[in-house]
């Protein structure tokens, strides 16, 4: 299928690995030109010189830390504009409920609602003033179904999606979609930094616990970034127009909800 939007341009962050990479690659397969962010500069270059060989688009680099303001105002100058973004950090450290303090939720704020928020503000103006834009923020299953580690995520996030759900309906009548992609389990560094919790925890191997993982999912296994950007770079897509405000579960089956 042909996307139509060959020919923009998309700010993807935090993207020199994982989700993010998974979501530039797949709209740089639509023709999408990129500024592609991750704060260590060796895995960025290296991401980007194989985004660019593969899908021959432009690609421009930006390392820095996408939750300062600084690193905002860098990676937005790098793009002559925005027509595509698509917003991602780091998740917040695991945890009990009991063990966060006041700086905890802040840094966790910080990455997970503010920065986009912060994001959304610096592009949304010139999205509506051309008439056609397009964000997709990743999140996470969580907002569904609170995961009871991951208290600090389940807060920002839950933030973040009140924001979402109230801005995207400001401005969709300029032609501008915000959507959120709520990822369940993927193979990724993240998902292996989790897992290796469950390893020290349970004294099981890697292995035996992704098994242990991927046996409570519906689809008996983790997801992959190509999935996850294939259904990113159909959100940024002419044909997604119409979808405004929503929250995409993309988890196997994994959260046992209804809706
Ligand atoms: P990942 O494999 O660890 O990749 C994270 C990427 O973000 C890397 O490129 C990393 O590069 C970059 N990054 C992290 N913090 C950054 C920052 N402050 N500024 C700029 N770049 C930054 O993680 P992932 O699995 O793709 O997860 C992406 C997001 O989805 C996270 O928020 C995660 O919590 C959420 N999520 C993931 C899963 C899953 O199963 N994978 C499930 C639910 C939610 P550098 O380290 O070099 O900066």
């Amino acid at each position: 299928m042909d996307l139509g939007i060959s020919g923009k341009t998309a700010l993807v962050c935090a993207s020199s690995k994982g989700l993010g990479l998974g979501c530039a690659e797949a709209l740089a397969a639509a023709g999408v030109n990129l500024v592609m962010n991750g704060r260590t500069s060796e895995t960025l270059l290296a991401a980007a010189d194989a985004v660019r060989s593969e899908f021959n688009v432009t690609v421009k680099t930006v390392a820095c830390d996408i939750t300062t303001a600084d690193g905002q105002a860098e990676a937005m100058a790098a793009a002559d504009q925005v027509d595509i973004l698509v917003n991602n950090a780091g998740g917040p450290p695991p945890g009990l409920w009991s063990d966060w303090d006041r700086e905890d939720f802040i840094a966790a704020l910080d990455a997970n609602m503010l920065t986009p928020i912060a994001l959304m503000k610096a592009s949304l103006p010139a999205m509506m003033d051309r008439g056609w834009g397009r964000v997709v923020n990743i999140t996470s299953q969580s907002v569904r179904a609170p995961i009871p580690q991951l208290g600090l995520s389940n807060a920002a996030r839950t933030g973040l999606t009140g924001y979402v759900a109230g801005t995207a309906r400001q401005v969709a009548g300029s032609g501008v979609t915000i959507n959120n992609l709520l990822p369940g389990i993927h193979a990724t560094d993240r998902a292996d930094a989790l897992d290796g919790g469950v390893v020290a925890a349970q004294g099981i191997t890697l292995d035996e616990a992704r098994a242990q993982r991927a046996a409570t999912i519906p689809a008996r296994r983790y997801g992959t970034r190509s999935e996850f950007g294939a259904a990113c770079a159909f959100l940024c897509s002419q044909h997604a127009g119409f979808i405004v405000g929503q929250n995409i579960l993309m988890d196997g089956g994994g959260t046992n909800i209804t809706m």
